[in-house]
């Protein structure tokens, strides 16, 4: 068979154009003003009606589609809900990727724990505005799954360990804010004694299967904590060794 060499020109061309073209920069932007529209609505119950240029700046930058399985890997990495990522688990929903990131306040100096890497979507936007976030899987494909996405997209300010977040990860504490992903029935102590005064603690409670709360727990500079309950949501349950899919 003769082949056509000068179609081969053309072709390659058009090949590198949906390759510039699937970076999603469009999708990613209507990303965001979803998300600051959401925050408007919500703000009489959050208290936070805009969330800082930082946390936004972070979504338009994140490529959340390089985060979620191969089905999902188009527009659908955008639209403003949570995507299965495999083991029963998702990847939270952008507006409380950054809702949660706003009320963690955290800063370009802050060191930040997260508890339930999942995809490493929300490790990669909190990496972009702070010092170094620590972030800690159960299931081990997705946390080796997650290291090696934020690896490769050059996350090198992102540390990925294997095992149950209700330890924490002592060898760095303590910590500016804590991030947890996944909601327990309690505030796992371990996590409190690891925050700095001063620090942040935002995380669900609550109930398997039931509306959980959104709380900020803060550690006051005389070692005191006080909670604010922010928002209702449904989170995955907080798993433990003998729960957790292998
Ligand atoms: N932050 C993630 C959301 C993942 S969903 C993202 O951006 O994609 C919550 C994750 O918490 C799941 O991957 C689940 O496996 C994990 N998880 C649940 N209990 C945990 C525990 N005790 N320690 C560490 N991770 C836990």
């Amino acid at each position: 068979m003769h082949r056509n060499p000068y179609i081969a020109l053309p072709l390659l061309l058009a090949t590198l154009q949906s390759g510039a073209q699937s970076d999603f920069a469009e999708e990613r932007e209507f990303m965001v003003e979803q998300v600051v529209r959401l925050a408007e609505l919500t703000g009489a119950e959050t208290g936070r009606p805009q969330f800082k240029d930082q946390v936004i700046e972070a979504l338009r930058t994140v490529p959340r589609h390089e985060f979620v399985p191969e089905a999902f890997r188009g527009a659908d990495a955008y639209r403003n809900s949570p995507l299965p990522i495999g083991s029963g688990q998702t990847i939270s929903q952008p507006y409380i990727v950054a809702l949660m990131t706003d009320l963690a306040e955290v800063g370009p100096d802050s060191v930040v724990l997260e508890i339930g890497t999942g995809s490493g979507y929300q490790a990669a936007v909190l990496a972009e505005s702070v010092d170094h976030v620590y972030t800690i899987e159960i299931v081990e494909p997705l946390g080796r799954r997650a290291a090696l996405t934020l690896e490769r997209l050059g996350y090198s300010n992102v540390s990925v360990r294997i095992g149950d977040g209700y330890q924490g990860w002592p060898e760095y504490a303590p910590f500016d804010a804590i991030l947890v992903t996944a909601a327990p029935e309690a505030v796992p102590e371990p996590l409190i004694t690891q925050l700095k005064p001063g620090g942040r603690l935002v995380i669900p409670v609550g109930p398997e299967n039931e509306v959980q709360s959104l709380q900020v727990l803060e550690k006051t500079e005389d070692g005191q904590t006080r909670v604010t309950h922010v928002l209702p949501v449904r989170f995955v349950p907080f798993l433990d060794e003998d729960s957790a899919p292998r």
